[in-house]
């Protein structure tokens, strides 16, 4: 069995966790069995799926426990239609690369087969992107997750983002990694002009947008029950557009490699 394995990116506020949760909350009623895992220092991404909970983060359990497949199992928590769930962690603030906690924690999740061992089919990376360094580009290596989605509004420093993510991706490639972009994801911020902007933009990229989500205040109510807007309001509008954007991304075939500019 082949573990599709996706990687979601974006500038930090943008909405990645909040689409990422609500993905995967829709991947998992279609089926999947998912995995969410939080690559951002800010160690919010699965708590939606959790009821409000903050996970301990790999890279703090392993600081304290010392590093075992025990250990990492030890951080991981069931949420929401039993989706998988893990946050990364990154380093004590002022100390080293904010990139570390991503690199060693796919390392292990990889070296302990924890995919395999709790019969993962989808597992998503939510990847904070605005700065592309080593450790946040390690999700794009080594086959972790050779298909990206960008996760951007018509905001200029959202797509700026985007245009550097692309810029790693392509560097990467050039390197022999396996990677690519699956499609650009318009989390939409209600800017003036944003429907031209990211038709421009995604054509100057040569990256389609996969799915628009609308900006809802549903977002918000669900928020406060600290939970998803698919487990909030199944069969609202904002709900059906993440159950979209999952069947989007499940029979998406289509992999591109950007042209940032
Ligand atoms: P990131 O993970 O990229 O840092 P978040 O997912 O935490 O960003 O989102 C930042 C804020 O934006 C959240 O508080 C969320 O309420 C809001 N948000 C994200 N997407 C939407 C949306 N489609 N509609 C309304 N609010 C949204
Ligand atoms: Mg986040």
């Amino acid at each position: 069995m082949s573990v599709r394995q996706i990687a979601v990116y974006g500038k930090g506020g943008i909405g990645k966790s909040t689409t990422s949760s609500n993905l995967s909350a829709a991947l998992s009623q279609l089926g999947e069995k998912v995995m969410q895992v939080g690559c951002d220092p800010k160690s919010d991404s699965t708590t939606t799926l959790l009821g409000g909970r903050l996970l301990t983060t790999i890279l703090d359990a392993i600081r304290v426990k010392g590093m075992s497949a025990q250990t990492v199992k030890s951080v991981l928590a069931r949420g929401f239609n039993d989706i998988l769930c893990a946050e990364a962690g990154g380093p004590r603030p002022g100390t080293g690369c904010a990139g570390k906690g991503v690199a060693v924690a796919l390392e292990l999740l990889t070296k302990y087969g924890i995919l395999e061992e709790y019969g993962i089919s989808f597992a998503l990376y939510d990847v904070l992107g605005d700065v592309v360094c080593g450790g946040f580009a390690q999700p794009m290596r080594r086959g972790y997750a050779a298909e990206i989605y960008l996760v951007t509004s018509g905001e200029l420093m959202a797509l700026y983002a985007a245009n550097n993510i692309a810029k790693a991706v392509r560097e990467m490639e050039a390197d022999g990694a396996e990677v690519a972009i699956g499609g650009i994801i318009d989390n939409q911020r209600n800017v003036k002009g944003e429907e031209d902007l990211m038709k421009e933009f995604s054509e100057r990229l040569n990256v389609p947008i996969v799915a628009h989500i609308p900006r809802s205040e549903l977002v918000q109510a669900a928020e406060i029950q600290r939970k998803t807007v698919v487990e909030t309001f199944p069969g609202s509008a904002q709900s059906e557009a993440y159950t979209k954007l999952a069947k989007a991304i499940l029979s998406n075939k289509d992999r591109y490699l950007p042209t940032p500019m």
